[in-house]
């Protein structure tokens, strides 16, 4: 029998006590990455707080079955037809096909969540591999009336749906008076938004597809309701993004699954804040973003962007400077050493129940309670901290606190005076000719396997591979 476990729900707007739709089980759905470009640190927030919600879950005594797509289909700034397809930017700018960008970014992304921690999803999806159920979705939408053509593309109809916005608390009047600027002509109402392209102006998209209404492509909401319903089901229990998706994709995400499906989808809708810059916002089309590369560039760990995370509550604005992280690394480091020397001392004392399991409800209070994250740190270093406990309970503790935290107390170790044995030089040497036979499945494998390691791979743009440790830098 799980434990209880209470969260936020955009929906209602109160922390309520999570209830299962199955017993012992969590089906969470979360949007994944958009792979023209590398992931910044503030996109890494939005993964970073749905990683540590599926580790709290399952440290409550759930099974979490966790979707996360990855839109591999041109990205457009908005529902019209306007803005940029930065996938086609992204292949032009770079001189490569669309897919290949897609995969080259794809990894990358990846390579910064184990860099962090991040535990893949139990199903990662892309978009260009289920257009056929995309459309197979908006003809059921259609059928049911809830659809229309105009100007050649595929609509849905906002009207149709009663409680459209209700999720965002939308001010439809003010919309409907042209608070919301729309140059699309073809919309019904302001707030309709695509289901299918066929006119765009785009005429060298790349990536298009056969459907009953032309050779076009898919809107940029319909493929997580439809990924999320063909892996979970017509029920989900929780369903995560940034903020900045209330208003207007996960608004319509819910209301075309509903429709299609003719009743409610998602339990709970929970929703990071952003991380910003101490002087504006992080975005990806920035030309100098920051990513987790740049932090292990500059010669930071990781774990400690991790850390600093963990610091401030997921609805909460998060600041980034490099003072700010500086502070986090210097606490981090501080942990690691503490870390090192209990690992030396634990094996001389016996762990003593009654304390453990004290501290470990300790903990639990707090993750449990909405992922009260930075009241868990504290939690933590006060077991540290703690004189009255022995080091092999203090060990045993943050091993147990670790299963949440993610901040990789069983990698941690000192130095060793030779970086690289022989299982990691053989694993190197075999997913070099799994690239070169371009098996990437392989490779992405072998990669995985050195992660389990504690060691992260990276592709140099000349062909070489470049490893690090998850502990090394601090
Ligand atoms: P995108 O690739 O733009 O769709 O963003 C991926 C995820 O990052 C989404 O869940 C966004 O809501 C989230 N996100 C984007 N910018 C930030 C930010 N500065 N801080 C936190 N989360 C963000
Ligand atoms: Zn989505």
């Amino acid at each position: 029998m799980p434990e209880s476990v209470r969260l936020y729900n955009t929906f209602t707007r109160s922390v309520d006590p999570f209830q299962p739709i199955y017993a012992g089980e969590v089906r969470m759905y979360c949007c994944g990455p958009t792979v023209y470009s590398y992931a910044h640190l503030g996109n890494m927030r939005a993964y970073l707080f749905e990683d540590v919600l599926h580790r709290t879950l399952e440290k409550a005594g759930y099974q979490v079955k966790h979707v996360m797509n990855v839109t591999d289909v041109g990205h457009l700034t908005s529902d019209s037809d306007e803005g940029d397809d930065k996938m086609l930017k992204a292949a032009e700018r770079e001189q490569k096909g669309v897919l290949e960008i897609a995969k080259k970014y794809e990894n990358a992304f990846f390579e910064d969540c184990t860099a962090l921690n991040i535990k893949r999803p139990t199903i990662v999806c892309r978009a260009t591999e289920h257009v056929q159920d995309m459309i197979d979705f908006v003809k059921d939408l259609q059928d049911q009336g809830y659809a229309y053509v105009a100007g050649g593309n595929v609509y849905f109809d906002t009207s149709k749906y009663k409680g459209y916005g209700e999720l965002a608390r939308l001010d439809l009047e003010n919309l409907q008076h042209g608070k919301r600027v729309d140059t699309d002509p073809n919309k019904r109402n302001p707030t309709d938004f695509v289901l299918w392209f066929t006119d765009s102006k785009f005429e060298n998209q790349i990536l298009r597809w056969d459907s009953p209404w032309g050779v076009g492509y898919p809107g940029w909401h319909i493929e997580c309701s439809t990924m999320s319903m063909k892996y979970l089901g017509e029920r989900i229990d929780i369903h995560c993004g940034g903020v900045d998706h209330i208003p207007v994709h996960h608004e319509n995400e819910r209301c075309q699954s509903e429709a299609r499906i003719g009743h409610k989808w998602v339990n709970v809708w929970m929703h990071n804040e952003f991380l910003n810059m101490l002087d504006g916002k992080m975005s990806k089309s920035k030309g100098d973003t920051l990513r987790v590369q740049t932090l292990i560039d500059k010669g930071y760990n990781p774990l400690a962007f991790r850390y600093l995370f963990l610091t401030t509550h997921y609805r909460f604005v998060q600041k980034f400077s490099f003072e700010i992280l500086d502070s986090a690394q210097a606490a981090y480091n501080n942990f690691r050493n503490k870390i090192i020397e209990l690992k030396k001392n634990a094996p001389a004392f016996t762990v003593r129940a009654e304390a453990l399991e004290e501290t470990k409800k300790q903990f639990n209070a707090c993750v449990f309670n909405d992922l009260n994250t930075s009241q868990a740190l504290v939690v933590m270093w006060n077991c540290l901290k703690d004189e009255g406990l022995n080091p092999a309970t203090k060990l045993a503790a943050v091993q147990d606190m670790d299963q949440v935290l993610g901040l990789g107390v069983d990698a941690i170790q000192e130095e060793k005076a030779q970086p690289v044995d022989a299982q990691v030089e053989d694993l190197l040497k075999k997913r070099k000719q799994a690239r070169e036979a371009k098996d990437w499945a392989a490779a992405d494998q072998i990669r995985d396997a050195l992660a389990a390691l504690g060691y992260v791979v990276k592709d140099l743009p000349n062909g070489e591979t470049q490893l690090m440790t998850l502990t090394k830098r601090s």
